[in-house]
C-alpha cells in the first residue's frame, strides 16, 4: 500500500523561469523595497482580483491587524473570537486592548451576532470577527450592531482571499480587513499580507504608518511601524495571482471529493457550500462526534498520523486557553460552550491544489474504516 506523507498544505509555488524573469527585472531597476514597481503593480492587481477599491500590501498578515488598531484609535474593550489563530488576539494584546471573548456560531465558526451585544461595555470600541476557514460571517448582524453602537469592525479575513457573497468581495464588508498572504494560505507571496480600506484618505494613512510614519523626507506624521512588503515577495504574489484560480479548482475538486465520500459516515459531519457564495476552499474541516463515531478526535487524529496523513487540529486550543489570556473573564467555558465544543471535534483534513485524487481516497479511507 501506498504510504507516502500527505501533508495538511502545500504552497502555491512560482515555476522558476516565470520568477527568473522578474528577479532580472527587480535587479536591474535596483529598486528593491519601499513602494516599488511590482509593489504598485500588484496592489493594483489585487484590487481587480478582490473587487476592492483599495489595498495596502504588507510584509506578513499580523502587521495589518495591529496597524488597522492603531490607523482606527481602537482602545478599551474589542469583542472578538476565542475560535481562530492567536495572531488575532495578539494584535490586541499589542495595543494594549482588552480582548473580550465571545461564543462562535458552528453553522460557520464566526463569532455569533446573538452573544455581542450582552458583552457590550461603556469600553468597547469595535469588534474583530474573523471569516473561519474563509466562511463568510454574518457581516450584515455583526453591521447592525456595530451602528447601533457607535463600534468599528475590523475583519480578520486571513482565509477569506477571494471569496464573494451574491458576487461583492468579502473584504469590503466593516471599516477595514485583513489578508495574510503566508505560505500556508490559498495565495501567498511566501510571508506576506494586507490591509483593505474603503477610501484613498485611509489608505494614505495606512501607507504612512507601514512606513514608520513618514509622509515625506523629512515629515513623520504618527508613531508607524516596519511593515512594507519588499519588491521580491510582490513578484511572487503577482506570479501566483495569475495561478489562484486554477489552485481554488483543484482545491474545490478535492473538497467534492471529500464530501462524495465522507458522507453517511454516523458521527462525522462537514460544511456544504453556502448558496451564493465563491468558496476558496481555504480548509477542510471534518467534526467528530466521538459517541457516534466510535473514536475521539484526537484517536482519529493519530489513526491519521499512523497513516502518514497530516491534518491540523485547527482550532484546538481556543485562543482564551492560552496563558496570556485564561484569566479573563471572558475566557471561561461556561462562556464559550461551542467553542470548546468545536475545537474538540475538529480536524482539518489536507487540502491544497496538488492532492491527487488516490491521496484523497486515502484521507476518506482511513475515515471510513
Ligand atoms: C495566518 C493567520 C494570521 C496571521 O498571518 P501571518 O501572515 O502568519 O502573520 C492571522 N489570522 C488568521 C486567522 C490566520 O489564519
Amino acid at each position: 500500500m501506498d504510504n507516502t506523507q500527505i501533508t495538511v498544505t502545500s504552497p502555491l509555488l512560482p515555476e522558476l523561469d516565470e520568477l527568473d524573469a522578474y528577479l532580472r527585472d527587480i535587479w536591474s531597476r535596483k529598486w528593491i523595497t519601499n513602494n516599488g514597481h511590482y509593489h504598485q503593480e500588484l496592489e493594483a492587481a489585487l484590487c481587480d482580483y478582490l473587487k476592492v477599491p483599495y489595498i495596502s500590501l504588507f510584509t506578513n498578515g499580523t502587521l495589518p491587524l495591529i496597524t488597522a488598531l492603531q490607523a482606527l484609535r481602537i482602545t478599551g474593550e474589542v469583542i472578538t473570537t476565542p475560535f481562530s489563530f492567536v495572531a488575532t488576539t495578539h494584535s490586541l494584546w499589542w495595543n494594549g486592548i482588552k480582548p473580550v471573548f465571545v461564543d462562535i456560531d458552528p453553522s460557520n465558526c464566526g463569532i455569533n451576532p446573538d452573544c455581542i451585544e450582552a458583552a457590550i461595555t461603556p469600553r468597547t470600541t469595535a469588534i474583530m470577527p474573523v471569516h473561519c476557514y474563509g466562511k463568510p460571517c454574518d457581516t450584515k448582524r455583526i453591521q447592525e450592531i456595530a451602528d447601533k453602537y457607535g463600534l468599528k469592525v475590523i475583519y480578520d479575513a486571513a482565509h477569506a482571499f477571494g471569496v464573494e457573497v451574491d458576487g461583492r468581495g468579502i473584504l469590503n464588508e466593516g471599516d477595514m480587513s485583513t489578508l495574510s498572504f503566508h505560505a500556508t494560505k490559498v495565495y501567498n507571496t511566501i510571508e506576506g499580507g494586507a490591509l483593505v480600506m474603503h477610501d484613498e484618505k485611509t489608505k494614505q494613512r495606512i501607507d504612512y504608518l507601514k512606513n514608520f510614519g513618514f509622509a515625506g523626507e523629512t515629515t513623520v506624521v504618527a508613531p508607524g511601524i516596519n511593515g512594507k512588503m519588499d519588491e521580491v515577495r510582490s513578484a511572487v504574489g503577482l506570479i501566483n495571482l495569475r495561478h489562484v484560480d486554477a489552485a481554488i479548482e483543484a482545491r474545490h475538486k478535492v473538497a467534492i471529493t471529500y464530501r462524495e465520500g465522507l458522507r453517511d459516515i454516523p458521527g462525522i459531519t462537514y460544511f456544504e457550500d453556502m448558496p451564493g457564495v465563491r468558496h476558496n476552499y481555504s480548509y477542510f474541516p471534518i467534526f467528530v462526534d466521538a459517541e457516534q463515531y466510535g473514536m475521539t478526535r484526537d484517536e482519529l487524529y493519530e489513526k491519521l498520523k499512523s497513516r502518514n496523513i497530516y491534518g491540523r487540529r485547527y482550532f484546538y486550543p481556543l485562543i482564551s486557553e492560552f496563558s496570556t489570556y485564561r484569566g479573563l473573564e471572558s475566557a471561561t467555558r461556561e462562556n464559550l460552550p461551542v467553542a470548546h465544543r468545536i475545537a474538540e471535534q475538529v480536524i482539518c483534513l489536507p487540502m491544497h491544489h496538488e492532492l491527487g485524487a488516490e491521496d484523497v481516497e486515502r484521507v476518506i479511507d482511513a475515515i471510513r474504516r
